[in-house]
């Protein structure tokens, strides 16, 4: 079983590295894995071990960092239920936690003020001992006094890790390299490392944390309440408590906590959080109403149809907040880089402080000092940081644009793709389809309705269409029926056996099929083991599907192939006007999965395979990253799918791309100009060039720049 908490103070990505690692060799622990954006700490293990597990977790966390509070990850967020609706417990845990949270905290209230107050003060000390300039004991006790107020809780903490063999940690370095200037009698130093240290930790734990609520805050499309029509009295509940086929009440301006059907009143909704689509859409009585969208006019009744669990709302947040937990190799990379980055950074020090005065007779004091510098710039924060950030900022971003990305990793596959996989129906088409001809011996009408009647049992677009065409006319009742996927649907009417589909399906009923000069989608209507009758259907390629392969061709994207279940001259037809290198006829589901593989092999980079979810869920889940149109309602696409297009406009995809490869530049640039910053800095070091004080400085400077850097992967053109 998994069990999740919320890392309280979690503020340094390092330290989560340090917290997974830890927690995931306990005993009785299968898995740790910490994420730092959300600060949420999983736990993996056996049913039986999780008391104890659960002890040890805490008491491990709480020992490793001191100032991170281990909570329920459920009852944090504000409606976070954890998937047991109307549980009683979790509810009590949030009320509880909702008063808790209005109280002030006095303890987190004067830590986090006592840290500016002491900055405060030590600089008012730093600017007086300048002044003063003291000498011998005098100055020895002073500073060391200013250092114990800055430092003291870092040389505590240096101490207690030492103890658990945590010695490559921040906080023992920082002590080394202090305490070694205290004890060569570089005071004004050490006092100075300690207090830009602390700044930068300050400075640090400010940009990760607004940036952690901007980032959130632009992804929340959460609803606070929803006012409930209960016996005629309008009642202000949380969303969690509607059940289903409860009357809500929407004001303008107002976000739609639940899924339902419009009742009454008439809208336009405000579709952007969901879809990142600006243009309003409009909803009349009857039409459905998805949640987290917002209502631009009039009060609006709405009838629910699902809970709030099941409603597009609480899926998609449930998507984001898990996001960032699934790690991409570039972040792995990183954590795994930094854990040898500062055991090598360390012995380089000691190195430079040995080599010179044993065999060189250099002054022990100088290369001590310079040694002492190395430690200083051996923290790994600022490389840690800001891939873990940038990713986050990323994946916001593209929600922020309407397309869903399911985890970091899948965010750096997309960066790397080269090749493009389409299905037709639904995805490159609009999957509308107008039917333009029926004929056959049955006559029109009946054709019509033996075909709509089969139809109704069948949730792809080619249904929809025919039933469209049918109207609104009575079905017959249908049973054995069976949809086969690719080919069409059989059942028996009337005691008739009945099958509409393609060619294949009736082929492999035995029907002979008369020949057809058709354009377009045909679907053949047998009944009673006798060919009855024929539709030809068109679908509209969609607006944008021309400018996305344009686009995507522009983008790096080498080759663009389509795969559809539909005939070889309407997939020509398709093929040719949108320009796409390849196209494959004919195909059922497993020939798609099959012609991924076999792309896969062939492709230098990585393959997407965009589908609209209808029976195409195990392509998706073969290529290398599978996205899925008609996020809004379609819960096979968001299920099986890596990234989910919400308002079914393929362009988004170009964007997704674009968003990742900015992405996956930033976290290089971030990871490339905090080596070198370092580098540089060792190389002055080595020299006696720059001083500790200034390691720092730079250290606290390339912290802070990659964080703002990181930042730009939310903004998007
Ligand atoms: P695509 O690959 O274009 O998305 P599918 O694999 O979903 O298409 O379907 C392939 C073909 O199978 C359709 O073009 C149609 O001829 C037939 N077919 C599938 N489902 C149905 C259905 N419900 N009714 C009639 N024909 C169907
Ligand atoms: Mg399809």
């Amino acid at each position: 079983m998994e069990k999740n908490y919320y890392l309280k103070g979690l503020d340094c990505a390092n330290c989560a590295a340090k917290i997974e690692r830890g927690v995931s060799k306990l005993k009785g622990v299968e898995a740790a894995n910490v994420d730092f954006m959300n600060q949420k700490l999983s736990v993996t293990c056996k049913e039986e071990n999780i008391n104890q597990v659960e002890q040890a977790t805490i008491a491990k966390v709480v020992q490793l960092e001191p100032d991170v509070e281990v909570l329920p990850f459920a009852a944090v967020k504000t409606h976070g239920h954890e998937k047991h609706e109307g549980c009683q417990d979790c509810h009590n845990h949030e009320s509880q936690n909702a008063e808790s949270q209005k109280k002030p905290q006095p303890l987190s209230f004067v830590k986090d003020n006592w840290n500016l107050l002491r900055i405060l003060l030590t600089a008012l000390a730093l600017i007086a001992l300048l002044i003063w300039r003291p000498t011998g004991v005098t100055a020895a006790i002073c500073y060391i006094m200013v250092y114990l107020v800055i430092g003291g809780d870092i040389v505590k903490q240096a101490l207690a890790n030492l103890f658990q063999g945590e010695l490559f940690d921040e906080n023992f370095l920082m002590m080394v390299a202090t305490v070694g200037a205290l004890a060569i009698g570089e005071y004004p130093e050490a006092v100075a490392v300690m207090f830009l240290y602390q700044i930068g930790e300050f400075l640090q734990d400010y940009a990760v944390d607004r940036s952690r609520k901007n980032i959130k805050e632009l992804m929340d499309v959460r609803p606070d309440i929803a006012r409930v029509l209960i016996e005629g009295k309008e009642e202000i509940v949380a969303p969690e408590q509607v059940a289903v086929g409860s009357t809500l009440l929407v004001n303008p301006g107002e976000k739609v906590p639940l899924d339902g059907i419009l009742k009454d009143g008439h809208s336009s909704l405000d579709t952007s959080a969901l879809t990142g689509e600006s243009l309003p859409k409009e909803v009349t009585v009857g039409d459905e109403v998805l949640s987290g969208t917002i209502n631009q006019e009039g009060r609006l009744v709405i009838e629910t149809t699902r809970n709030y669990g099941e409603s597009t709302v609480s899926k998609i947040l449930e998507l984001v907040e898990n996001a960032s937990s699934q790690k991409a190799p570039a972040e792995k990379f990183i954590t795994k880089f930094a854990r040898y980055y500062t055991p090598v950074v360390v012995l380089l020090a000691v190195l430079l402080v040995a080599i010179p005065t044993l065999f060189f007779g250099g002054n022990f004091q100088e290369w001590l000092y310079r040694g002492l510098t190395f430690l200083v710039i051996s923290c790994p924060c600022a490389l840690v940081i800001s891939v873990p950030l940038s990713f986050f900022a990323g994946i916001g971003g593209a929600s922020k644009a309407g397309v869903l990305i399911k985890g970091s990793n899948h965010l750096e596959t997309l960066a790397k793709v080269d090749t493009v996989v389409f299905d037709k129906t639904g995805t490159l088409t609009e999957g509308k389809f107008g039917v333009d001809e029926v004929s056959g011996p049955l006559g029109k009408e009946k054709i019509l309705a033996i075909s709509a009647s089969l139809e109704q049992y069948s949730s792809h677009p080619i249904a929809q269409s025919v039933l469209n065409a049918y109207g609104e006319k009575p079905l017959a009742v249908v049973t054995e029926v069976k949809e086969v996927a690719g080919h069409g649907i059989t059942g028996v009417i009337e005691s008739q056996k009945a099958a509409i589909g393609n060619q294949k399906l009736l082929q492999s009923l035995n029907i002979a099929l008369p020949e057809t000069k058709a354009v377009g989608t045909v679907l053949y209507l047998a009944v009673a083991g006798e060919y009855a009758g024929q539709l030809v259907i068109n679908d509209q390629i969609k607006a944008d599907a021309k400018e996305t392969i344009r686009k995507l061709g522009q983008n790096g994207v080498k080759t663009t192939v389509m795969l559809t279940g539909d005939n070889a001259t309407v997939a020509q037809a398709v093929a040719q006007k949108l320009g796409l290198s390849r196209f494959f006829a004919g195909l059922l589901p497993e020939d798609k999965v099959h012609h991924v593989e076999e792309l896969t092999k062939e492709a230098k980079g990585k393959v997407a395979f965009v589908g609209d979810g209808i029976n195409d869920a195990p392509v998706l889940v073969t290529a290398d990253v599978g996205v899925a149109m008609g996020g809004l309602g379609s819960d096979a696409a968001i299920e099986a799918a890596d990234v989910v297009i919400m308002n079914d406009q393929p362009v988004k995809l170009v964007q997704a791309m674009k968003i990742s490869r900015k992405t996956l530049k930033i976290v290089k640039q971030n990871i490339i100009f905090a080596l070198a910053v370092k580098s540089f800095v060792m190389i002055l070091g080595t020299f006696g060039i720059a001083s500790m004080a200034l390691a720092v400085f730079a250290d606290v400077g390339v912290t802070l720049l990659a964080v703002l850097n990181a930042l730009r992967c939310l903004r998007v053109k």
